[in-house]
């Protein structure tokens, strides 16, 4: 079995039981795992230099729209708040097909392996002209990230009183079937699995009572994770006790929406007793501080949330509400957002790469990644501190304080997907140009 050495890194930042942050050590992976981590270490086979790299765990992405990516910085959409953002999106969305699906699902997660992800979710629930979930599967199983892709969906249209538009909606059997086929298609439940399907109705106001009742037993059924947009800002707080007489926490208690297969997008509006209860069973958060900042929907009470024990882990969010989808900057920006809320002391760099790596493993229940332990999942970024970003830096393990922002090398199961700050295994400048031509087709 093929052996990778990375050999003499300035430090290795674990992210173990303890912690650990090893000077000058080594790291030895073998057919997609971690054999070794520690000093000395030999291999017969392929050595890659690791002088003046610090190698963490690879980042994990716990919620993003990667058919996003085609619609960033859309100028109507650029200053809306979330449901007029929507509203401005929803028209241009409807003309998606399957390669729209596919190209920006390669941009949103080349972008995302660059800044040292490695384990990504996707939350796609819209399916005009023929796409399918199949399409985003075929772009992350090319590129070779670990992706986690969810069926989404939408039911409740405008003549229902719903926000999208009737041509953006499904029938919830429909939904059903299909959730089935990519369930049955794609899902692999074993250890060191590079995808796992979960089902992911796209919001309390996008569907109704009976679809998220339905895809919690259907979920449970399979074996599969849920995964849905909640307490995102006032508004979401506003239509939850209008429509359903109680707050989102309680929406979802009732509908079978807590526990540790699932996790919530955004929690901004969380309040103590819904903390209590994502605790008490362990249901998980995707906290996604740069959208919040961008659609102004508030800070989220991380702090909170994991003094009391909550899972959280990050989440870029889609690139129409970003515009981003760098990873270690959104981890940087979820440090800085704590601190505003709570002062300097709040949230360390290190805690904010730990909710980067382990946090969001942990959350998509993946213990066998996000962290650089023997046994593990050979995941792997390398972040080279001997450029401007890190020049001067007293302590370069404090990663997200300075920089860099880009990884040099990235390891998924083993395999480069990143070389010397390039994507190494599909086509990138191909796609950026496809990319660009489908964005002005779009505006026409
Ligand atoms: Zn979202």
């Amino acid at each position: 079995m093929s052996e990778i050495l990375i050999k003499n890194a300035h430090t290795i930042l674990t992210m173990d039981e303890t912690r650990r942050e090893l000077a000058g050590a080594d790291l030895l992976i073998r057919g997609g795992v971690i054999v070794a981590v520690g000093h000395d270490l030999t291999t017969a086979g392929q050595v890659v230099d690791a002088a003046g790299c610090v190698v963490t765990p690879g980042l994990v992405n716990t919620h993003h729209h990667l058919y996003q990516s085609l619609t960033r910085a859309v100028p109507g959409g650029q200053d809306a708040l979330l449901f007029g953002w929507l509203q401005t999106l929803y028209p241009i969305w409807s003309r998606f097909g399957p390669e729209e699906m596919y190209i920006s699902a390669q941009i949103g997660l080349s972008e995302l392996a660059l800044s040292g992800c490695t384990l990504s979710s996707d939350h796609l629930y819209l399916y005009p002209n023929g796409s399918r979930l199949d399409d985003t599967i075929a772009a992350a199983s090319e590129l070779g990230l670990r992706f986690h892709p969810t069926r989404g969906a939408m039911s409740i249209g405008e003549s229902d009183g719903g926000l999208p538009p009737d041509s953006l909606v499904e029938q919830e059997t429909a939904i059903l079937e299909d959730s089935i086929r990519v369930i049955d298609a794609f899902h692999d439940p074993s250890e060191g699995s590079m995808c796992r399907v979960g089902l992911a109705p796209c919001s309390p106001f996008s569907v109704s009572r009976e679809l998220m009742r339905d895809a919690a037993i259907l979920a449970r059924d399979k074996g599969v994770m849920l995964h849905t947009h909640l307490a995102e800002n006032e508004e979401d707080i506003a239509y939850s006790l209008a429509n359903f007489g109680c707050r989102p926490g309680q929406y979802a208690e009732d509908l079978g929406w807590t526990g540790s297969d699932v996790w919530h997008a955004h929690c901004v509006k969380l309040d103590g007793q819904e903390i209590d209860l994502f605790a008490r069973s362990k249901t998980g958060v995707a906290h996604c501080p740069c959208s919040n900042c961008r659609l102004g929907s508030g800070i989220a009470p991380v702090r909170a949330m994991r003094d009391a024990g909550v899972p959280v882990g990050l989440g870029v969010d889609g690139s129409a509400s970003n515009d981003s989808g760098n990873l270690i900057s959104e981890a940087r920006q979820s440090m800085l957002l704590q601190r505003v809320a709570n002062g300097a002391d709040a949230m360390s760099a290190r805690e904010a790469l730990e909710i980067a790596t382990r946090g969001g493993a942990d959350v998509l229940n993946r213990p066998d990644c996000g962290r650089l332990e023997v046994g593990k999942r050979a995941d792997v970024a390398m972040w080279d501190v001997t450029g401007i970003d890190s020049a001067g830096s007293w302590d370069p393990a404090a990663l997200l304080l300075a920089g860099p922002t880009r990884v040099k090398h990235l390891f998924v199961e083993g395999r480069q997907v990143v070389n010397a700050g390039q994507i190494a295994t599909i086509d990138l400048p191909r796609v950026i140009e496809r990319q660009t031509q489908l964005a002005q087709a779009l505006q026409s």
